[in-house]
């Protein structure tokens, strides 16, 4: 064994434990000159170290251990967090007052300055002689959530003042200590926003602003998103029974009778599919929306919901709950086992507190599922009329013209996949429009409809088999006879071959929304599309990335009211409902205003129509652009031969 040098010696005696043994072993690595001791600090020292039985080494990238020996760990450099925390030395100070009062602190500007002037009053008579300042007592402030109450101090004597609430509080009658307007306020404007408390507490921390305690915004955003709910089931019977007065003004025969679409959505956590054998979605969204008018206000609105915290917390400590039928707080109105897809059951559920107003539903529009309407119909005496959304429907057709048993030369020799589709979209947008000029021409006359679409679907066929002409002018609505309407989405060079089977299977199609009897599927023309807008609007408030547990229905009333009121009203209504009312005449109410009128701007109709064209020629900018690329004619770039290459079958891609 070599002789070690007097500093290693002391080193067996002393210090890290783990190391102890190292010393015995230095004489089994390849040579002692390469052994080097090094001290990390104790981060790199932690993230790096390597420990197999007592020895500790250092990894290569190759896996082995390198000749550098460990040393017991420094103390880490203080972080810039860490040199933030301490006090600043006085020479590097702004002044002598509390680092607290150099921050951004939220008073009612007015009551600070009663504050101060009574006080300076009472400092003046009470100390005669002293020349001292009055300050605010920066290390005896008391925080309110956002807001504070003060007191001052002087800087010479010994005169400490009275303590001041420098904000408004609510007119609450219940026991305690009443909330702060500003508390009240800011968790309703956050409701409005896809933000939890998490972010509003880095908005305001990164702002040089004190945050409120965790604990104490969550049980504020408990209690707003609470009144929430009430503030927004007062306000929809107020709509409801709004649209009722005004059902009997315009004359209708029952005006207590409506047209409803309706929809739902989940908020799938799409990435958790193989958590539960049950679908993965914990809430649930419900809404009806009129048809009567073209507001199309909220009726109605439920939200499911499975997630309860107490009960997960009560699970984890293995103790058998059932949401929501256990003691304490239960989020959760669905027991864990059950079904959220019961969209029926949500239905079924609106339909009756309409029916507490004395409202019955004569019409309701669906997409696609009809178990929903199934549900409503059991809830209403009247027999209740089942539409089908026009997009939907739509939709439907092209995918069954997608599926369609077609002959294999229709599209041409060596048709794609992206041709048949391309097909299917235009003969959809052909039906569609030729179903809304059909509405337009006959007023609506569902027989006289009826009567002339045998006559209009012939004429579509006949127009995609190239037989655009005397036909299209007389029969159609839509195709003036020029050829165009039917290459709406297709290459222009695609000729289409169809046999008299294919023709057949083609008008069979059509006829899913031509056809006589699913004429009056889409009597009206109704859509859900409204309902789809407001689901989307849903998620800017509850959005998929944050799990509202708590609060989501809150949320949701909240944005439902938004919905229904428009932007400016709404918040006036909610801050009034919850009483922490916004300041009359201030500039926070010109600034509502102004954003309404931008909103409104932006939902005027030639801003739609606008809209709307944009977004129908870059749709057609794209399918010509993709028909330049794949439809070429007179390629005549050479491609490879591999007929008769054995062994290629396992290879799709040669
Ligand atoms: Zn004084
Ligand atoms: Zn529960
Ligand atoms: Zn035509």
């Amino acid at each position: 064994m070599p002789k070690l040098k007097n500093k290693y010696k002391h080193l067996r005696g002393v210090g890290f434990q783990n190391l102890n043994n190292c010393n015995t072993r230095l004489g089994k690595g390849p040579s002692v000159v390469d052994v080097k001791y090094v001290r990390l600090s104790e981060a790199s020292f932690n993230s790096r170290i390597h420990k197999h039985g007592s020895v500790l080494t250092f990894k290569d990238v190759d896996g082995s251990d390198t000749h550098h020996k460990p040393l017991r760990p420094s103390a880490d450099k203080p972080s810039y967090i860490d040199r933030y925390g301490c006090k600043p030395r006085r020479s590097a100070r702004r002044s002598d007052v509390h680092p607290d009062l150099l921050t951004n602190k939220l008073y009612e500007p007015a009551k600070v300055v009663k504050m101060f002037n009574i006080e300076f009053k009472r400092h003046m008579s009470l100390k005669q002689n002293c020349k001292g300042n009055l300050q605010i007592d920066g290390s005896a402030s008391r925080k309110w959530g956002l807001c504070w109450q003060e007191r001052l101090k002087c800087s010479n004597c010994s005169y400490v003042s009275a303590y001041y609430k420098l904000y408004e509080e609510l007119n609450s009658k219940g026991r305690g200590r009443k909330a702060a307007r500003a508390n009240v306020g800011f968790q309703i404007g956050l409701t409005t926003t896809s933000i939890g408390n998490a972010g509003a507490r880095r908005i305001l921390n990164h702002a040089n602003i004190i945050s409120p305690s965790k604990a104490g915004m969550q049980g504020q955003s408990n209690s707003v998103c609470e009144s929430l709910k009430v503030a927004n089931e007062h306000n929809l019977r107020s709509v409801r029974r709004a649209l009722v007065t005004e059902n009997t003004m315009v004359g209708q025969k029952n005006p207590n009778m409506i047209n409803v679409e309706g929809d739902c959505c989940y908020n799938n956590p799409l990435f958790n599919v193989d958590a539960t054998p049950f679908q993965a979605g914990t809430i649930a969204t419900a809404t009806l929306v009129e048809n009567n008018s073209r507001h199309k206000r909220i009726v109605g609105v439920h939200v499911a919901s499975k997630l309860c915290l107490v009960a997960s917390r009560l699970r984890a400590s293995g103790k058998h709950v059932v949401c929501p039928n256990h003691r304490g707080i239960c989020t959760a109105n669905m027991a864990e086992n059950e079904s959220i897809g019961q969209e029926g059951k949500y239905y079924s559920s609106i339909a009756n507190s309409l029916k507490s107003d004395d409202i019955g539903l004569a019409n309701f529009t669906s997409d696609g599922d009809s178990k929903g309407y199934v549900e409503i119909s059991k809830t209403q005496t009247n027999p209740v009329g089942h539409f089908k959304d026009l997009r939907h429907l739509g939709n439907s057709m092209r995918r069954a013209i997608n599926k369609a048993p077609f002959s294999k030369n229709m599209l041409g020799p060596k048709s794609k996949v992206n041709l048949r589709s391309r097909f299917a979209l235009s003969i959809k947008s052909r039906c569609m429009s030729e179903l809304k000029a059909a509405h337009k021409a006959h007023n609506s006359d569902l027989s006289k409809i009826r009567q002339s679409m045998p006559d209009v679907v012939d004429t579509i066929v006949l127009c995609f088999k190239g037989y655009c002409g005397a036909n299209c002018k007389k029969y159609s609505h839509v195709c003036p006879g020029n050829f165009r309407q039917a290459k709406n989405y297709l290459p222009s060079i695609v000729r289409i071959k169809m046999t008299s089977s294919d023709e057949l299977v083609l008008k069979r199609c059509i006829n899913m929304v031509l056809g006589h009897d699913n004429l009056s599927l889409t009597k009206l023309l109704t859509t859900t599309q409204k309902c789809e807008a407001v689901n989307r609007s849903y998620t800017a408030v509850t959005p998929k990335s944050v799990t509202f547990s708590r609060n989501a229905s809150g949320r949701i009333h909240g944005q439902v009211l938004k919905l229904n009121n428009g932007y400016g009203n709404s918040a006036v209504i909610k801050t009034c409902a919850l009483g922490a009312p916004i300041t009359p005449g201030s500039q926070i109410i010109r600034q509502l205003k102004a954003t309404d009128k931008e909103l409104r701007a932006s939902y005027r109709t030639h801003a739609l129509t606008k809209r709307k064209l944009a977004r129908a020629a870059t749709r057609a900018r794209k399918f010509k652009m993709h028909e330049q690329i794949h439809y070429k004619t007179g390629v005549s770039d050479p491609k490879p031969d591999f007929r008769g290459i054995h062994g290629l079958k396992d290879h799709n891609y040669s």
